[in-house]
């Protein structure tokens, strides 16, 4: 589908294989035996809830166990497929529901299970499945052709969602009810331009059309619609972000949202779905468009914001993050968060919502199905991440194998093995901070490296990126400081307080607990004037972006200056300090990649003497 290589094709390596690992031992690969509204799902005959929560399990759940090869997982996610198929209606309907509910049923479910079908296909060739997605679309197109069921709500806001299994089914079968579904969905869902001007400043107040998880999907529609309808993309995904970005963008490619959009202040939150749907939107339209900026603004959200709001040990996970985050304690009285509750940026099993337990798992597993891109007889990688892949490129057998610690090293081995001599491109994108780097030795400055004509055997490429610490300007006029795609952060000391309870039947007990984090140290600082960052190498421990030991630090110097906590709240940093005025001679830290820093100070200001 778009281009993408069968995932069939792909295989984990390094880091990236250790983090589905963690995520295997953790709260997504244990989701169906500790979590109700997976394990009692009525998509599987229970009696929880029966619309968004498994099939958005399913769909990082799913990659993980074929990625992992991992027996068991496959079984347990086999076991949820077929208990879904079966209970598939006559007419193609395939949501828990009653005939008499289904006018009401949220489509978004529909859409979703679609995805998830489709997804499975590519992984396992399932001819079932295959009819199975093929009768629900079509029962799709018969209900709302008849007028029978109708987008509302999430489904409204969410329509091109479902040109992503018509996509697949269309490859496939090239019928013309499928585009004039798409069609459909498109007159009946929402049109976002419309409400562009409510974006420029936060309302503090819950919409569809300022819900944060439904812009970033939303930012896809033109290029998924282009795709199926055969249209021309144009330059919507673009404009749309820039308007998204100036008035609520993050440190860290994400943008504001608790949840609906924020401004452009540090301290606001991010909702984890947020995260990682925008990775899988700026997956899609690089493999679409081909732009380089869509990979560039993915490696930043998937190096940065995903890990920095899981724990280490992938069980517990924010809500909400905060770009500076100096506590994640419950509010003793109002939320700080506009339309969040008190307990939103809490490490937990679900803290406010259970949406996010549920879908962050399709992180990890994403990035790497949607890493290759296959056309015209050359193969595109999105990311420089460890990772395999088996195909066959004019008919030769081919492995392209990516070995590297990068975003923590700036040295990646590529080597291709051919069964005999094939020439093919290998295009591999060079982020735009790299302005020069060596391939072998040679220093190039294209902005794609094009590597081709391929011997019998093992070839190999070492490359090398390069770039210097560097700081951004944010908003307030305070700065972060980024080397490649890292941004750092000072790290404060973390002092965990446990939290095992049950509330409305739902079981929170080691290690699927919550955690409250407090911070002990001090967190009021500025960057000094004078800098010199210097980059060092670390051993780490098994966790990738681990909080204990991160693979890569950098020492800057730093000053006290006056900062206050936020008005009302004695656990949340103001958004910018009092004064700018440094209030102590500088000291050395070492500041942390910002995926590593449970809670840490990221935005601050340029200490200055007066
Ligand atoms: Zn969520």
């Amino acid at each position: 589908m778009y281009n993408f290589v069968s995932p069939t094709e792909i295989k984990p390596r390094g880091w990236v294989k250790r983090q589905l690992e963690l995520q295997r031992d953790g709260l997504c690969g244990n989701l169906d035996k500790v979590w109700p509204d997976v394990r009692d799902s009525a998509w599987i005959g229970g009696d929880r809830e029966g619309w968004e929560r498994v099939p958005y399990w399913l769909d990082g759940f799913l990659p993980m166990a074929y990625y992992l090869d991992d027996k068991d997982a496959i079984a347990r996610a086999e076991r949820y497929v077929t208990a879904i198929l079966d209970r598939q209606q006559e007419d193609g309907w395939i949501c828990p529901c009653t005939q008499e509910e289904r006018a009401t049923y949220d489509l978004w479910g529909v859409f979703l299970i679609g995805k998830v079908l489709a997804n499975y296909c590519e992984l396992t060739g399932s001819e079932r499945a295959e009819k199975a997605l093929y009768r629900t679309m079509r029962n799709l197109y018969d209900l709302m052709k008849a007028g029978e069921v109708e987008l509302a709500k999430w489904a409204k806001h969410r329509w091109y969602e479902c040109f992503i299994p018509l996509q697949y089914l269309h490859e496939r079968y090239k019928e013309d009810w499928m585009l004039e579904l798409a069609r459909m969905l498109r007159e009946q869902g929402a049109n976002f331009w419309d409400f562009v001007e409510s974006w420029k400043r936060p309302l503090n107040k819950w919409t569809q059309y300022t819900h944060i998880v439904n812009l970033v999907m939303m930012l896809k529609y033109e290029a998924v619609s282009a795709k199926l309808l055969g249209e021309e993309v144009g330059d919507a995904a673009e404009r749309l972000w820039k308007i998204l970005e100036k008035y609520n963008g993050t440190a860290v490619g994400s943008f504001t949202g608790d949840e609906c959009l924020s401004g452009i202040s540090n301290t606001r939150g991010t909702e984890l779905c947020s995260v990682v749907e925008l990775m899988y939107t700026c997956e899609l339209l690089y493999a679409i468009t081909r732009k380089p900026v869509w990979g560039e603004r993915l490696e930043k959200l998937a190096f940065n914001a995903l890990p920095a709001t899981i724990s280490d040990d992938m069980w517990t996970h924010q809500y909400l993050q905060q770009v500076n985050q100096i506590n994640c304690i419950r509010f003793p009285g109002h939320s700080y968060f506009r339309t969040n509750n008190s307990e939103a940026h809490l490490f937990g099993l679900e803290p406010h919502f259970g949406c996010c337990t549920a879908n962050f798992g399709q992180g990890w597993p994403r990035l790497l199905a949607n890493n290759y891109i296959k056309e015209n007889n050359s193969i595109s990688v999105t990311t420089m991440i460890p990772s395999e892949l088996h195909t066959t490129m004019k008919g030769v057998p081919v492995i392209v194998r990516i070995e590297t610690e990068y975003p923590f090293r700036m040295d990646v081995k590529i080597s291709v093995t051919a069964e005999k001599s094939v020439d093919f491109a290998l295009k591999l994108r060079i982020p735009s901070y790299s302005k020069t780097y060596t391939v072998n030795g040679v220093t190039k400055n294209n902005k794609t490296l094009v590597l081709r004509k391929f011997e019998e055997g093992e070839t190999i490429y070492t490359i090398t990126l390069s770039d210097t610490p560097h700081m951004v300007t944010r908003p307030f006029g305070l700065k972060t400081v980024e080397y490649g795609p890292l941004v750092f952060s000072l790290p404060l000391e973390v002092e965990y307080s446990m939290k095992e309870y049950v509330r409305n039947d739902v079981e929170r007990k080691y290690p699927y607990c919550d955690y409250e984090l407090s911070s002990k140290s001090e967190w009021r600082y500025g960057f000094a004037e004078k800098q010199n960052f210097t980059v060092t190498k670390q051993e780490g421990d098994d966790v990738p972006f681990s909080s204990k030991a991160p693979l890569l630090t950098m020492k800057a110097s730093l000053r006290r200056v006056g900062w206050d906590f936020a008005e009302g709240y004695d656990t949340v940093a103001s958004p910018k300090p009092i004064s700018n005025r440094a209030l102590g001679a500088a000291e050395e830290f070492e500041l942390v990649p910002y995926g590593c820093a449970k809670l840490r100070m990221t935005e601050m200001p340029i200490a200055k003497d007066k």
